[in-house]
């Protein structure tokens, strides 16, 4: 799906707004401490790399072969979501219960159609216990309303998103995740995609990407095809903090959007 320019203008005449206007910019978080997680320090690195790539518009859908997932049986692995939920609240698995004010589990309807995958929770989730409630998360909601998409329980199932991260704590100072964080927490998420049996992921920004996908690839070469992660469809984009940084690179997350909702339509 692509949208032309006489389609998008529509869009910002019935005041959709897409994306932050370039003056506004001074909303963007002024440092990776803030909203966005020092993860995208890396993820940045991967971007600008990856901007003087082609431009993905009318990308095939080629799927990847899943890939193998640990075999060992979680003990999360018959749970339902309330008992999900409490296992997570209850976590002490590694470091970051210590320093976490709460788990950040995920939200969204559990018959959502649409997964989100981010990173890790910033302090604003930490306080509140939601995924992207920060400014990145303003453009998250701007960009899946975009293509009629909300985080809203009131909506159609095939209208709703349910966004959870990789990581249910927030890494003290939003530094990067560790390896054995992400690795210890891994099982809740693929519970959480058991449970919820979405018919797309779209996966953003470089951890939740290379961890989902085990892969070391940047963002910038993974995106563009349909992935699998535990049998469905994925689709990898940019992190909305790093985009709220990177204005250059919104095309290419608007194309990856596009991408997800044609996947989501043909279950490629
Ligand atoms: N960034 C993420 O990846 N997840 C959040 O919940 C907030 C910011």
């Amino acid at each position: 799906m692509r949208w032309s320019e006489r389609q998008l203008a529509m869009l910002r005449e019935m005041g959709i707004r897409l994306w932050p206007a370039a003056g506004d910019d001074a909303n963007a978080p002024d440092d990776v401490h803030g909203d966005a997680p020092v993860a995208l320090a890396q993820t940045t690195d991967a971007a600008v790399i990856d901007a003087a790539a082609p431009p993905v518009s009318h990308a095939p859908v080629v799927a990847t072969p899943s890939h193998a997932l640990s075999s060992h049986t979680s003990p999360v692995s018959t749970l339902d979501w309330p008992a999900l939920r409490e296992t997570v609240a209850a976590c002490t698995a590694c470091r970051l219960c210590e320093s976490r004010r709460q788990t950040v589990f995920g939200v969204g309807s559990t018959r959502a159609h649409w997964m989100i995958v981010g990173e890790a929770p910033g302090e604003q989730e930490d306080r509140q216990g939601e995924p992207f409630v920060g400014k990145s998360g303003q453009l998250l909601d701007n960009m899946l309303r975009a293509i009629g998409l909300t985080r809203g329980e009131d909506a159609e199932p095939a209208q709703q998103v349910y966004i959870a991260n990789t990581l249910k704590c927030r890494p003290p100072g939003n530094r990067n995740p560790m390896p054995d964080e992400l690795a210890k927490c891994e099982d809740f998420l693929i519970r959480q995609v058991q449970l919820l049996q979405p018919k797309i992921i779209l996966a953003m920004g470089a951890f939740a990407v290379q961890g989902l996908l085990r892969s070391t690839e940047p963002v910038g070469k993974l995106r563009g095809r349909v992935h699998r992660y535990q049998g469905v469809p994925l689709v990898v984009t940019y992190h909305p903090a790093y985009l709220l940084r990177n204005l250059v690179d919104k095309a290419k997350a608007w194309d990856d959007l596009c991408l997800a909702v044609e996947a989501s339509r043909s279950g490629a």
